[in-house]
């Protein structure tokens, strides 16, 4: 049961200073950060990333939106850390995410803005969608030597 779930911070959370308010949110939930790092994507890795979404017609615009700023990348780790964490931060589009998800407190782009201006739709975070894609996608973005293991209190006063 104990998981662990790529998630990233994309450009428009990181030039909007959410970072910390975000990561806050998973650790006060008791996920343990075991990667952490800032990367500038460039093209051929975005495409990789995403390459289940190539073929869309909003990849261009989505292409452009996670490589123009570095994006936080994280591995969280905890109890059900995949579902945990797609729990928190809310649907995919930020006008129909409830409030108390990150992306309903922190956002509120929406599909019919962004298909008119071709642009795509801004939602601060990613989140793996399942365990498999979790495995896949840390081993994509994180090193073994980038993964850590170590103690959290929660560990003794929750598990
Ligand atoms: P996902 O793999 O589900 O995280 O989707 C990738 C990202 O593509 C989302 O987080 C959005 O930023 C963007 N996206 C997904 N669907 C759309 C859409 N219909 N229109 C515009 N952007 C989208």
């Amino acid at each position: 049961m104990i998981e662990r779930s790529l998630v990233l911070l994309k450009p428009d959370a990181v030039q909007r200073g959410l970072m910390g308010k975000i990561i806050c949110r998973f650790e006060d939930a008791g996920l343990k950060a075991v990667g952490v790092k800032m990367v500038w994507v460039k093209t051929e890795f975005a495409q990789k990333h995403y390459a289940a979404h190539l073929e869309k017609s909003f990849y261009p615009g989505l292409e452009k939106m996670i490589t123009e700023g570095p994006v936080l990348a994280l591995v969280l780790e905890g109890l059900h850390a995949v579902e945990t964490v797609r729990k928190m931060v809310g649907p995919t589009e930020p006008k129909t995410a409830a409030p108390g998800t990150i992306r309903g407190d922190f956002a509120h782009h929406s599909y019919e803005y962004t298909d008119k201006k071709g642009i795509a739709i801004k939602n601060l975070i990613h989140a793996s969608g399942n365990i498999a894609e979790a495995k896949e996608e840390i081993k994509l973005w994180f090193e073994d030597k980038e993964l850590h293991t170590y103690e959290t209190v929660h560990e003794k006063h929750v598990f």
